[in-house]
């Protein structure tokens, strides 16, 4: 086998720079390549459905790292260069327009893409999606002179940009054809309090609510149509219907794609020399016990530094514990871990004053945290998770039992048997 020497990545995203800096701060020496094909220095993406939108001058992008961070790394970032082809035979990338970058390991981090509807008028102006800087710029452009915005789907960011939408004054209608808003990620409860905390603040949240078409005028939309009836005005319509894995190049190279960029327990595709992380993997969750796939900064993140490590060390079982965050107007929410629709829900906190969590347990075991303005429960979680600490469902529930302090047993305990 050839030294690790030339790590190519596919995509300047959270996954692909911090698998960069990984491998540096691991001791890679060889060469390191990230070829994004955005034009823009890489930025973070969670802000733009949250302070991007703000009303006042328009924010500067975050970036993701530093303008000088990889050239003092000697790595080199090719934006505004597209990934064409993998040649798995000759081990090279080639990129749209000429070049051919060789490679002994290849890390592919393209993220994800908007799902879109496929309606009647879903192509009118003033119908958005939200995940790149343009379009978080054409959303902005719109926001600020629109009086009226409907969101299609009350996912996170949906939801985000709904509250977003409410602190401008705009009249905010949100269609979810589910019976409950970010249902495929949120145990009732939680999902049943942020549908009211949004009520609250004037969002006209409609579940149970498809969409059948949009209703233009001089090419620009001012309607939504539901399905079942109702004529929803709207000088803007944000469509938050989820995304799909980027997986073109994968397949087109012949690896194993299916819902995702297939991977191994180690990130590790069919192909011993390729790796996918973040948005556009599917890998064996050791936590869920099942394969998924996560659209997170966490997931991209930590897959990216465990591929690091596999590079520099060999590959290894990944089982970090996924976690999130949502900023909706004052809610603050946090999830670790992956809970699923049948598991059983314990509250703990005040559910009234807007502070508590949700331990979601199956067969008795913790699965997942959510908190709703509950950031020391949130770390306690996921040190609990990481530790495969046992917590009892009644000792979730009872307010006198502490948590932080049975969470740092757990990581001891966890940590002198790791060490022994
Ligand atoms: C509006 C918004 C808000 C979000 N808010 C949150 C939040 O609050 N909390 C949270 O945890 N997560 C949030 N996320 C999700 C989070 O941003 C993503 O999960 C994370 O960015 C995934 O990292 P990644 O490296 O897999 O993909 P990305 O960061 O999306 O990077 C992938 C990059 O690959 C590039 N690429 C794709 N194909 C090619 C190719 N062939 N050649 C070259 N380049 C290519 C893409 O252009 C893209 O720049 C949010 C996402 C969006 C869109």
């Amino acid at each position: 086998m050839s030294a690790p020497d030339r790590v190519v990545i596919i995509g300047a995203g959270q996954g692909g720079l911090q698998a960069a800096d990984s491998l540096r701060s691991g001791g890679f020496a060889g060469t390191v390549t990230i070829v994004g094909e955005e034009d823009c220095p890489p930025y973070q993406r969670p802000p733009l459905s949250k302070d991007y939108l703000r009303p006042g001058g328009e924010p500067a992008p975050l970036p993701i790292r530093a303008a000088d961070h990889f050239a003092g790394l000697d790595v080199e970032v090719r934006t505004g260069a597209r990934a064409a082809v993998i040649d798995r035979a000759r081990r090279e990338v080639a990129l749209d327009g000429g070049g051919v970058l060789p490679y002994s390991h290849l890390v592919l981090a393209t993220g994800s893409a908007n799902r879109t509807l496929r309606v009647a008028g879903a192509d009118l102006d003033g119908i958005h999606h939200l995940r790149t800087l343009d379009e978080a710029r054409a959303v902005r452009a719109d926001l600020e002179r629109a009086r009226s915005a409907v969101v299609i789907g009350a996912g996170f960011i949906g939801l985000e940009f709904a509250a977003a939408a409410r602190e401008r004054g705009l009249d905010v209608t949100v269609l979810e054809a589910a019976d409950r808003p970010m249902a495929r990620v949120l145990s009732a409860p939680l999902s049943d309090f942020v549908a009211t905390a949004h009520r609250r603040t004037g969002v006209d949240l409609r579940v149970g609510a498809g969409v059948e078409s949009f209703e233009g005028r001089a090419g620009r939309v001012a309607a939504v149509l539901g399905a079942s009836g109702g004529r929803y005005p709207a000088d803007l319509v944000l469509v938050g219907v989820g995304a799909s894995p980027r997986t073109h190049l994968a397949e087109q190279a012949g690896l194993a794609v299916d819902g995702g960029v297939l991977v191994d327990d180690s990130l590790r595709t069919d192909d011993e020399r390729i790796y996918a992380i973040g948005d556009c993997a599917a890998f064996p969750s050791h936590h869920l016990g099942a394969r998924t796939r996560l659209e997170s900064v966490q997931n991209a993140t930590d897959q990216a530094r465990h591929v690091a490590r596999a590079i520099i060390d060999g590959p290894s079982r990944y089982r970090d514990v996924p976690w999130f965050w949502s900023n909706q107007g004052d809610l603050r929410l946090q999830i670790a871990g992956l809970g699923l629709p049948g598991d059983d829900a314990v509250l703990r906190g005040d559910v009234g004053a807007g502070k508590f969590s949700v331990f979601r347990f199956r067969d008795g075991e913790l699965t997942a945290v959510e908190s709703a303005n509950r950031p020391a429960d949130h770390l306690a979680a996921r040190r609990l998770l990481a530790a495969e600490s046992p917590l009892r469902p009644e000792q979730a529930a009872d307010p006198a039992f502490d948590l932080k302090a049975h969470a740092k047993r757990g990581t001891d305990r966890a940590g002198s048997a790791h060490r022994s």
